[in-house]
């Protein structure tokens, strides 16, 4: 049985709400428990797993659901349990809201919080062993296990912090677990909200050469500002031949199969690694075994990133001064800004503010 508080959010009732629907209203959290926090929201980011979800795009949705993972908030409960965060602190909570935390459990102990097979997302999901729904942050007030908040360092702005919860960490992650740094050349395909971050962290992480590969021209200008050494047009035909065996390490958020995956790793040196963390509803493209096997090229996907990488890559911000490119806007407008953002007119990040 989920708890009888009452907290207000925004609504999915079904997959039309993708559109613009979504419905101000009331739902139960979980029920509170000694490990729990209560925050009010202050900011949540729009992250494109929101219009996946609010649309069923990856398979029936649990409405009515209530969407957002890149959340930030200010403690107004806490369970007898929480000792690391006092009543007042700013936290965020990205995509994962819990997983089993047991000693023996393999992924939680070795730092893959996100592979634990008692893994909650933090919406459109069932906290393991109960009824209770996880609901996410386009809503004044969250419920979620303490151990899967983090306190926002004080540099660091809420509505820069809000997107790095989600979009930040996913692509923070698997560039620092496949040797981003000194000495490479990164190349980020897909420049919205987590590719931007891709240009921004691989640089931060002191890649010698950073490449947006997108399908325009368009971002030019934008990318040479994130810090980027050029962008690659996809839609040019021919456009691999001049990259060939050029990039130590591509992660790719694209967002749709329509994709040249072949091209993509054709540009990659022999043992180079292409990381999928963009999640297309439709399947992967066709592939020959040929470039896998001729190049040594390895293929691979990600999924978040762990806890102690979302406290660094937090840390690391706050120091470099790292800023998230987001636009605002007031939380009561969200049905507006869906709209906009799956017209794809996001630069690149919407934060909604409460
Ligand atoms: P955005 O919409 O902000 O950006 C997606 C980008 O993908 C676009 O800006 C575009 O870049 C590119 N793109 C779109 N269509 C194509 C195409 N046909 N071929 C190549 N590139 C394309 O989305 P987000 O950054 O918020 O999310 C990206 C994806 O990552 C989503 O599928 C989301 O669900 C997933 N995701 C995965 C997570 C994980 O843990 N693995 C966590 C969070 C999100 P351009 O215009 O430059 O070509
Ligand atoms: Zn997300």
């Amino acid at each position: 049985m989920p708890s009888t508080d009452e907290f207000t959010g925004w609504l999915g009732l079904d997959a039309k709400s993708v559109e613009g629907n979504l419905v101000k209203a009331t739902f139960n959290p979980k029920v509170f428990t000694d490990d729990d926090i209560d925050i009010k929201i202050s900011h949540c980011g729009m992250c494109a797993s929101d219009l996946h979800t609010l649309r069923s795009g990856w398979g029936a949705s649990l409405y009515p659901v209530v969407v957002g993972h890149e959340i930030i908030g200010t403690i107004t409960r806490k369970g007898k349990n929480v000792t690391q965060f006092e009543i007042g602190d700013r936290v965020g909570v990205g995509a994962q809201c819990a997983s089993c935390l047991k000693d023996d459990c393999y992924e939680c102990t070795h730092d893959n919080e996100p592979y634990c097979t008692e893994r909650v997302f933090t919406y459109n999901d069932k906290f393991t062993g109960t009824d209770d729904v996880a609901y996410g942050g386009y809503a004044l007030q969250g419920r979620y296990p303490a151990s899967f908040a983090f306190k926002i360092p004080d540099g660091l702005p809420s509505e820069v912090a809000a997107p790095m919860m989600c979009g930040g960490i996913t692509v923070y992650s698997p560039l620092k677990r496949n040797g981003a740094g000194p000495g490479k050349t990164v190349g980020i395909v897909g420049i919205g909200g987590l590719g931007h971050f891709g240009l921004l962290f691989a640089k931060a992480l002191g890649s010698d050469k950073v490449y947006a590969i997108s399908r325009s021209k368009a971002k030019e200008a934008d990318v040479l500002a994130m810090g980027a050494e050029g962008i690659i047009a996809t839609k040019e035909p021919g456009w691999a031949k001049d990259w060939t065996r050029k990039f130590d390490l591509i992660v790719s958020t694209a967002n749709n199969a329509d994709m040249p995956l072949h091209e993509y790793l054709s540009i990659l040196k022999p043992g180079g690694r292409f990381v999928q963390v963009g999640l297309p509803e439709e399947p992967i493209p066709q592939l020959q075994f040929g470039p896998l096997v001729t190049m040594n090229v390895h293929l691979l996907g990600s999924l978040l990133g762990s806890r102690s990488e979302i406290t660094e890559m937090l840390e690391i911000s706050a120091a470099k001064g790292i800023k998230s490119w987001v636009q605002s806007y007031p939380m009561e407008e969200v049905n507006e800004v869906l709209k906009l953002m799956e017209a794809g007119e996001a630069k690149y990040r919407f934060v909604l503010c409460n």
